[in-house]
């Protein structure tokens, strides 16, 4: 039946430190009412009865199929009309389980309290899924995606066990955003396969602003895993170095070329850019003419060097802005 409605409400699923929710996205229609995507509380990896969670969704579907929607889901991007299948099944994941990590972005925000975040207890996530593939909850189709959030999850226990059991499967677009600090050579194989997009920040083209913006020591091992795992791609180039331009930091055309210096380096052919997100709440719709001119410069400097270019929707709205007078330090 054709009706506006989402991916997460009919398929997905978002398991959480402490809950499951349909979705991750409910904080972008206001802190308020995200609650109200929550679908399972005081959860911590038991096995439970999926009929529960589809009779919720199921809910929720005959609700949009009326056009009522949550508060939390109003506005959402991801509403769209199709014609959705009346089928029961899971393939959209977000796993959000953890909030560990071995890197200390100073721009994280596990950094209000880094000691909380980093105590946090992961949960046995594949025991679940295992249970969900033999139950047929999880059907894989053109749309499905899984997304590891976090936490850093190369360090979770179950992480290599788990991806090579999606990708045993034979699932695909399996997303992960790492630190590249420790190697997983279960996402080198999911690269190689064509079933993983990686995500690596580096936010910057040498030590001594690594350190800075990293807070640990591991600028040299993280190009050195970014160049393994170029080599391991397949032709899709799966493999993404970000650059996070954090006004006061790294926002000068001497890193950012560094920073294009060591992606060449070190064979990668796709890059993706963002503005920091607090500089980013705390100015937008007032940008600087000098971060408009910086991402206007990466966007001209990668397609010169034959690179391709994802531009995060801060970035994009930073270009969006064109009517800024020249800076001083333009390079146009
Ligand atoms: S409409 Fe948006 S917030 Fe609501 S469940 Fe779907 S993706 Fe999540
Ligand atoms: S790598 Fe990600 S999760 Fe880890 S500190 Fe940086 S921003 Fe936070």
């Amino acid at each position: 039946m054709q009706y506006k409605s989402c991916q997460w409400v009919n398929r997905g699923i978002e398991f959480r430190t402490n809950e499951l929710r349909l979705c991750c996205y409910g904080y972008l229609q206001g802190r308020e009412t995200e609650y109200q995507t929550t679908i399972k509380e005081n959860y911590h990896g038991e096995i439970f009865d999926w009929n529960e969670i589809f009779a919720i969704k199921e809910k929720l579907k005959e609700q949009h199929k009326q056009g009522i929607y949550l508060d939390a889901c109003k506005d959402c991007i991801y509403l769209h009309e199709k014609d959705w299948d009346e089928e029961n099944y899971i393939n959209h994941f977000t796993f959000n389980h953890w909030t560990k990590c071995n890197c200390n972005c100073t721009y994280c925000y596990t950094m209000d309290d880094k000691k909380k975040f980093n105590s946090y207890k992961e949960y046995h996530l594949y025991p679940i899924v295992k249970d969900m593939f033999k139950k047929g909850i999880i059907k894989k189709t053109e749309e499905s995606c899984i997304i590891f959030g976090g936490g850093e999850p190369t360090i979770l226990k179950e992480f290599d066990k788990l991806i090579d059991l999606f990708l045993e499967k034979g699932c695909k677009n399996i997303r992960i955003n790492s630190s590249g600090i420790k190697f997983s050579k279960s996402i080198a194989k999911g690269l190689k396969l064509g079933a993983i997009s990686l995500v690596i920040s580096t936010d910057s083209g040498c030590k001594e602003t690594y350190e800075k913006i990293k807070q640990v020591k591991a600028y040299k091992k993280v190009w050195e895993n970014i160049r393994k795992y170029a080599k391991a791609q397949g032709e899709n180039n799966l493999l993404k170095v970000k650059y996070i331009l954090y006004p006061g930091v790294n926002d000068n055309y001497e890193e950012i070329n560094k920073w294009f210096d060591e992606v060449i380096k070190n064979g990668v052919k796709a890059v993706s850019l963002s503005v920091e997100q607090d500089w980013y709440n705390t100015h937008q719709p007032d940008f600087t003419p000098e971060i408009y001119e910086q991402i206007a410069y990466m966007e001209k400097r990668s397609k010169e060097l034959g690179l391709e270019l994802e531009i995060y929707c801060e970035a994009l709205a930073v270009l969006r802005e064109s009517n800024f007078p020249k800076s001083d330090k333009s390079q146009f």
